[in-house]
């Protein structure tokens, strides 16, 4: 027995891992993602930034219970709940909650049985499961009173970027975008399905902050109960257009799509939808909770992609520059270079996380062309 818990204790020492203000023990058994560190920073921040002493918060998809234990030691956040279906990261969370000196209380069940028998209401509730979010939404509904923080994590994005266009239809019911456009159309329409479950339990949703970023998009929401504010959140949907000869984007707030042809030449469009056309954050909670975020144990990426974030305009799509050169038949040009432009023109513009090479802005798909012509023939001025 002595030589077992020797071995057990070597090996907890080889497979530990620090990370905030925890460290966790893990094994192959146990899930630990080190890749997610960003996502759970940007989850630490922003509980800092809403969160409040006494509030209640449940994670059902603890793993290793690293973010769970990272709220109760760096957010005014204490009273956790910690499930897993997993017998092992059950026993792991247990482990490593004690070894972080927090009380926790640590249940070994499945998401749905647990929302369903469960009587408890929570203030804060983080899901992110193994895959897509559309198996447990209705069951973390359950859960919800007016005011509930909802975050979900989704890894379906091959599903949701339109790769596999037939399970998005089935499984969020909207017709994904399948080009540059994608990773803002799959947060829309995971977005877009949350605001529509939570509207059938009474709710409406209001967007904090959404990030998408390798594998993953994530999004944290506010909800707020009434049967006016579910109707309200649901006029936030609608459809997003995309012409593939000249370029046109464009989002509509609209029950049915309004426009099957485009408008500037006549070519018939890509049509995405339905998805959530609203905001994509709060500006103030946005501000806190990047200006919260420790960014000392990210890499390089990771910070850009929070400076990125910090700069984001709040506005539906966004023009990729490589795309129109190559349509406009010209070499290739600075994003930053278009954004300067366009904000000495007296238009609105920043880059964007979700893309690389591409421009949020208010302008039009002409006024962006004329942008793009006047920079590349002053370079070659030059
Ligand atoms: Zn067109």
């Amino acid at each position: 027995m002595y030589l077992k818990t020797v071995k057990r204790e070597k090996s907890l020492k080889k497979n530990s891992y620090k990370e905030g203000k925890a460290t966790v023990y893990f094994d192959k058994e146990v899930f630990l993602n080190p890749h997610a560190r960003l996502s759970r920073e940007l989850s630490v921040a922003v509980v800092k930034a809403v969160g409040k002493k006494g509030m209640r918060l449940a994670d059902p998809t603890a793993a290793t219970g690293i973010r769970g234990i990272r709220y109760a030691l760096e957010t005014p956040v204490k009273d956790i709940t910690l499930v897993d279906i997993n017998r092992q990261a059950y026993l792991a969370a247990r482990r490593n909650a004690k070894a972080n000196g927090i009380s926790c209380k640590i249940i070994n069940d499945d998401i749905q049985h647990f929302c369903n028998v469960s009587k408890e209401h929570f203030d804060i509730i983080d899901l992110d499961p193994f895959g897509g979010v559309t198996p447990y939404v209705h069951d973390i509904l359950r859960m919800c009173r007016d005011g509930t923080y909802f975050f979900a994590t989704a890894t379906d994005t091959a599903v949701l970027c339109g790769s596999k266009k037939s399970a998005c239809i089935r499984l969020y019911d909207a017709v994904p975008m399948h080009n540059h456009l994608c990773h803002e159309g799959g947060i829309r329409i995971l977005l877009g399905y949350i605001a529509r479950h939570a509207a059938a339990y009474g709710f409406g949703i209001e967007p904090l902050l959404s990030v998408t970023y390798r594998t993953y998009m994530r999004v944290f929401t506010k909800l707020y109960h009434g049967s006016e504010k579910a109707t309200a959140a649901i006029k936030n949907l609608g459809y997003a257009y995309y012409c593939q000869n000249c370029g046109l984007t464009r989002t509509s707030m609209t029950e049915f799509p309004d426009m099957l042809e485009c408008p500037a030449c006549g070519s018939r469009l890509i049509i995405s939808g339905k998805m959530w056309l609203g905001r994509l954050f709060d500006e103030n909670v946005r501000d806190k909770s990047l200006s919260n975020t420790n960014d000392s144990g990210l890499d390089g990426e990771n910070r850009r992609l929070i400076s990125l974030m910090k700069e984001e305009l709040d506005i539906p799509m966004y023009y990729h520059v490589p795309t129109i050169t190559k349509m406009l038949g010209i070499g290739s040009v600075s994003p930053h270079e278009v954004v300067k432009w366009l904000h000495a023109h007296g238009f609105k513009a920043s880059l964007t996380h979700i893309h690389d090479s591409s421009v949020k802005s208010d302008c039009t798909i002409e006024d962006m062309k004329r942008c793009i012509t006047s920079i590349s023939k002053s370079a070659m001025r030059r």
